[in-house]
């Protein structure tokens, strides 16, 4: 007897079986509609990159992130990722959760002193300078056992990114 193999319509691995399967996801359907609406191509990296993220709140870096998904693309460099994840947050499909923070920035800080009075800060998204902006003025958001439940608040710290003035009026000249 012999056995006929059915020939699949959609290989395993390629772009068709990826989008098929994302379509069943209510997110990545999500995802591929908001990537359409903006001019960005759908890959099957984009659809496994954005998939890892949208099924984890692990807020992983690159290099976590690459070693999940080249479990589903062994071939994938983290060059890819990081190229990947840009072009994904330019349309505002990922968030980077510390934007200005590739290098530390420092201040001086000594308590029970002037120094370092607990402040928030305003970061400039353009030219990446740093304001301090007074407690006093903004309310720091109360963090509680409700809000966090099982978490251990030590500090509240507020960053409000946005377009210092100088950055602001050379835009407008
Ligand atoms: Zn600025
Ligand atoms: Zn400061």
């Amino acid at each position: 007897m012999r056995v006929q193999v059915q020939k699949r319509a959609t290989e395993p691995d390629s772009l068709a079986h990826a989008e098929a399967s994302a379509e069943r996801d209510p997110a990545m359907r999500a995802f591929i509609e908001h990537c359409r609406a903006r001019g960005v191509a759908v890959t099957k990296q984009r659809l496994a990159i954005f998939e890892a993220l949208s099924s984890s709140r692990a807020h992983p870096s690159a290099e976590e992130l690459h070693e999940l998904v080249k479990q589903k693309l062994p071939s994938l460099s983290l060059a890819t990722v990081y190229k990947n994840l840009d072009s994904l947050r330019e349309i505002g499909a990922v968030g980077d959760v510390n934007p200005l923070h590739v290098r530390g920035r420092y201040e001086a800080v000594l308590p029970g002193t002037g120094v370092g009075h607990p402040h928030h800060h305003l970061v400039c998204t353009k030219c990446h300078r740093i304001f301090d902006l007074a407690e006093e003025l903004v309310p720091t958001p109360r963090v509680d056992a409700v809000s966090a439940p099982g978490f251990t608040v030590q500090s509240v710290r507020v960053q409000v990114e946005g377009v210092c003035g100088d950055c602001g009026a050379a835009t407008r000249e």
